[in-house]
């Protein structure tokens, strides 16, 4: 048997495997390593994002996960940030077909004005107005939003 060993994150409670360096859901670190940008001071989380580890002046903390400066306004909702919005259900049925053939693991979301626009869920409500989102698991966020470059 060749199983992963699973521990449970003290931060999120997500399962990460006894090998990671980082908690893939919230950026919690296991190890000591230093900042990105400055290498004499030690690393406080991993930005869930781009997967670089930054100290206390370059990354925040937003509900318990760790983002860098630059990456720190992403909507994010169990465990997948969102890419793109819309309310065009074709538009958005291409892109996610297109985030698929490139391997990518897209989700989509609707948000809906009958909950003041703070609501999400993963089906359409009949009656109201909604806003497709699309949401991608965090490490594959960056990658997504080069291949929606290329083709919006
Ligand atoms: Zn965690
Ligand atoms: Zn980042
Ligand atoms: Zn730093």
């Amino acid at each position: 048997m060749d199983e992963d060993n699973l521990l449970t994150c003290e931060v999120c409670n997500n399962s990460v495997k006894d090998d990671d360096d980082f908690c893939p859901y919230c950026g919690t670190l296991f190890i000591e390593i230093f900042c990105d940008n400055h290498n004499e001071i030690l690393a406080d989380g991993v930005c869930i994002i781009c997967q670089i580890a930054f100290c206390k002046k370059c990354c925040v903390r937003i509900n318990n996960r760790f983002v860098c400066n630059q990456h720190s306004n992403y909507e994010i909702y169990e465990g997948t940030a969102k890419v793109y919005e819309t309310v065009d259900e074709t538009d958005v049925l291409y892109l996610k077909n297109c985030l698929e053939q490139n391997g990518l693991h897209p989700v989509l979301l609707y948000r809906h004005s009958l909950y003041g626009g703070s609501g999400f869920s993963y089906a359409v409500i009949k009656g109201t107005e909604s806003e497709i989102i699309v949401m991608v698991p965090f490490q594959e966020v960056l990658k997504a939003e080069e291949v929606l470059k290329s083709i919006i």
